[in-house]
């Protein structure tokens, strides 16, 4: 990291990353697993060399039946450990639901139908994935050709049962995926509206990174006699990922300071998380407008639009995705090597499911937290509630980050002059004029406005009468005292 010369009153904080997880070292192989040979060609073609520990531990007792209660922390393969146990209890031969996978988000729900493709390609596996805010006639027809398994959110499985697309008298198993977030997002009565649909069901395996306590009644109810696994002893967030905080400069407006934080640290690529929607599309906006490849997700998108700048981020087409907490659970960006928390969650909790998207699989992470005055109490309870201390670091000061950031931009521009066959004589000349013109300062920064601009969003596509009254809403905040720029 960069050194700076910042007031030495800016406040800051530390914890230093353990030693990264052993996660190959003494754990069985999978053949030793005892997977199918059609599992085992999937692992084999997606490159997983060894299981991780959470899928050994949840594997024999899965597949033998059992009930599973699994505290593990996010990113750790838990979406693999119940995977391959479930491809080894289903009757390919009957094509009538037999698992149900319920998970908070339809970005989870995206993606744990994706490791089931991955995983049970080579076994016959027949799965669908349904999830709201996208029509139901492909989720119908998919289910009326029939499936083995269906992965979804739990308003829209209970939508598809209640118009008869699916049958459930032959469903012996539930898994509640990121059970902890369902709860918290009010779906209990719908789990338990799920669970009496099963009449024939046998196993429930239920996933959380966190145990709160309506858990248990849950867990009494509906799991009898349960294997309990507890992988989360060596704390959720904090063992790969270095937790850092910057103090945020009040004397501009936030945003600033952000910039600062993504010139001193570079990411090729970030989450920033904020806690208002608003706030997401404002950020993203700001840093468009400042040359920043940076576009913003929140459930006001459409649900296409959502994927596609998840498929993005995930891609490594998108260098800063700014986000409300949508993208806090589950998601897997396997690369991502930062984390911003542009606002503090209040929930301590949540800071460890944002800061979970960076560091995952044995990788190591960073999470920067941007705390002012105002965050200390949340910075303060986070910090006790997860025995962490966040490590300081020097914001830069505004003078630093605006040269850093025409430093970059010199560079990019070099690289493109560089890769430039020709340059017409009509530019060269007016280059000169312009430079030998007593605005000469006025002239280019102009031009470095109209460069900077971005290309109308791609994702977008609500219509922009609702976007610009958010904008102009989000305009007046004044607390934090950031207003979006204007355009000349
Ligand atoms: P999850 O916690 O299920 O979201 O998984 C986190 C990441 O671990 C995903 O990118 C998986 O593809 C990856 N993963 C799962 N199992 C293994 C394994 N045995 N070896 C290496 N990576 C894995």
């Amino acid at each position: 990291m960069p050194l700076f010369y910042a007031p030495k009153s800016y406040i800051v904080f530390a914890v230093f990353a353990d030693a990264e997880p052993d996660i190959s070292g003494s754990s069985p192989t999978f053949d030793a697993l005892g997977l199918s040979e059609h599992v085992l060609r999937a692992i084999m073609e997606i490159g997983y060399k060894k299981p991780l520990q959470v899928q050994v531990e949840c594997f024999a007792p899965a597949k033998a039946g059992r009930n599973l209660v699994v505290q593990s922390r996010t990113g750790s393969g838990k979406t693999a450990a119940f995977v391959l146990p479930i491809l080894h209890r289903i009757d390919y031969s009957n094509s009538s639901p037999q698992v149900v996978v319920v998970v908070p988000t339809r970005e989870l729900a995206l993606q744990v139908h994706g490791e089931f493709e991955r995983l049970g390609r080579y076994t016959g596996l027949k799965s669908v994935c349904i999830y709201g805010g996208t029509g139901f006639g492909e989720q119908f027809n998919r289910l009326m050709a029939g499936v083995h398994v269906i992965v979804g959110t739990p308003g829209r499985l209970l939508d598809h049962y209640r118009r008869g697309n699916f049958r459930t008298d032959q469903v012996h198993a539930i898994v509640l995926d990121e059970a902890d977030e369902m709860l918290s997002a009010g779906f209990y009565d719908d789990i338990q509206k799920i669970f009496e649909l099963l009449s024939n069901l046998k196993q429930v395996l239920l996933f959380s990174a966190t145990m709160p306590f309506n858990m248990e009644n849950l867990i009494k109810r509906y799991m009898k006699d349960p294997v309990r696994i507890d992988l989360s002893k060596d704390q959720v967030c904090v063992d790969r990922i270095t937790n850092v905080a910057y103090s945020v400069d009040t004397s501009g407006p936030r945003i600033r300071t952000l910039i600062a934080i993504i010139e001193a640290e570079d990411p090729t690529a970030a989450i920033i998380f904020c806690n208002t929607r608003q706030e997401t599309e404002v950020v993203a906006k700001y840093l468009g407008r400042r040359g920043y490849d940076a576009q913003y997700l929140n459930s006001d998108l459409s649900q296409t639009a959502r994927e596609a700048v998840m498929a993005k981020i995930k891609a490594g087409e998108l260098r800063l995705l700014v986000a409300t907490d949508i993208a806090a659970r589950g998601i897997d960006i396997s690369f991502l090597p930062c984390v911003i928390h542009f606002d503090l969650p209040t929930d301590p909790q949540q800071y460890i499911h944002r800061t979970g998207r960076t560091g995952r699989v044995g990788r190591p992470g960073r999470a920067i937290a941007m705390v002012s005055v105002k965050d200390l109490h949340s910075l303060r309870r986070i910090e006790s509630a997860l025995g962490i201390k966040l490590k300081q670091a020097e914001t830069p000061t505004r003078e630093e980050s605006l040269k850093m950031l025409a430093d970059r931009k010199i560079r990019e521009f070099k690289e493109r002059l560089d890769a430039k066959p020709a340059i017409p004589e009509e530019f060269t000349t007016l280059a000169k004029e312009i430079l030998a013109d007593p605005d000469a300062e006025g002239l280019v920064s102009l031009l470095v406005d109209a460069y900077m601009s971005p290309p109308p969003a791609a994702v977008d596509d609500r219509a922009p009468d609702r976007r610009e009254s958010e904008l102009a809403r989000s305009d007046g905040r004044g607390t934090r005292g950031f207003r979006p720029p204007r355009r000349r």
